[in-house]
């Protein structure tokens, strides 16, 4: 059993934010007679309090195998002694300084997401370290770690319960004035005043059906309410309504105000903003700068902004 470790672990680390909330994550791995992949020391420390870098250096990365298993079928479990997955990210490096906004861009598959996930500790880098606060991240306790870095990605997750339950999921201790100041800055109050039962309505499949801009921003609410020094996006690529997506745009932008971030940027807005654009190509940083350094340089960023950016918001040639 214990060649399946690796591969199992693996996919149950990566479903521990979704999971965590409705079962005890130790009972999950108990059950299973497992332990987890991604292990705390015993004399695991703390990431600082306050504005904190986050530095990448020379990270390689490759997933373990056979890890897109599924809890739900245990018995493929049987088939996974397959060759681990190609390097997936080589010689990565880079500094977010404290409180900078650094961009990710680059084609499909290239391994954005997957940086975003070595930041959040769902995997650790193969080679290399991953710092915040300059603090290795495999030094501190998992509990400090997921209090340090706020996560929203595209398809951001909401529980089948209230608005306010899935606030509260956030921070428990939040007040009925904080979680009306966190829905007003990620935009999304006056919608949730027009609905019959406000912050008790339910929201889900069965519940209010919230559209994919309004479901951002209320993950956006979370995050203010969390209020984590470091902050990981991943910007929807799908089309939010053109009122939707100026909402949630401003919504990022209260969200990101003193924060270190790192965004996977598909807006334009964003990558001009950046205090640094990282382009990633085939698991490496082929280009890193400013919008317009980048762009002078004639590279493959100049080539994505002129097939992916061009266009949005009116910006010409
Ligand atoms: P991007 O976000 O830039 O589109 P990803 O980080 O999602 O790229 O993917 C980078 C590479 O890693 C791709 O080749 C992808 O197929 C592979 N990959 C992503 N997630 C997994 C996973 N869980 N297991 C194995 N390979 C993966
Ligand atoms: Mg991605």
């Amino acid at each position: 059993l214990g060649r399946l470790y690796g591969p199992l672990t693996a996919l149950t680390n990566v479903r521990i934010t979704v999971m965590s909330a409705l079962v005890s994550f130790d009972r999950v791995f108990e059950v299973l007679d497992l332990e987890p992949m991604i292990k705390e020391k015993p004399d695991a420390g703390r990431v600082p309090e306050g504005q904190v870098a986050v530095e990448f250096e020379d990270v390689a990365f490759r997933y373990p195998a056979a890890d897109e298993v599924s809890l739900a079928s245990l018995e493929s479990v049987a088939r996974l002694d397959q060759a681990p997955s190609a390097q997936v990210l080589r010689g990565v490096t880079f500094r977010a300084a404290p409180g900078e906004m650094v961009a990710l861009v680059g084609p499909s598959g290239a391994g954005k997401t997957t940086i975003t996930s070595l930041a959040n500790r769902l995997y650790d880098p193969t080679e290399g370290a991953v710092r915040i606060g300059g603090v290795d991240i495999r030094d501190v306790t998992l509990e400090s770690l997921h209090a340090t870095v706020g996560t929203v990605t595209q398809d951001a997750h909401m529980f089948h319960t209230t608005i306010r339950g899935n606030l509260l999921y956030a921070r428990p201790t939040a007040t009925e004035e904080e979680l009306v100041d966190a829905l007003r800055d990620a935009q999304i109050l006056d919608l949730v005043r027009t609905l019959p039962d406000g912050l008790d309505t339910v929201v889900g499949d069965r519940g209010y059906r919230l559209s994919g801009g309004e479901k951002q921003r209320l993950a956006i609410a979370r995050l203010l309410l969390k209020a984590p020094s470091v902050v990981v996006l991943d910007e929807a690529t799908a089309h939010l309504d053109s009122e939707s997506e100026a909402a949630v745009q401003r919504a990022l932008a209260r969200a990101l105000q003193g924060r270190t971030s790192l965004v996977i940027a598909h807006r334009l807005s964003t990558v001009r903003d950046a205090d640094q654009i990282l382009v990633v190509e085939d698991g490496r940083i082929v280009e890193q700068g400013r919008h317009e350094e980048l762009l002078a340089a004639g590279g493959l960023y100049a080539e994505l902004y002129r097939v992916q950016f061009q266009g949005q918001e009116g910006i010409p040639a």
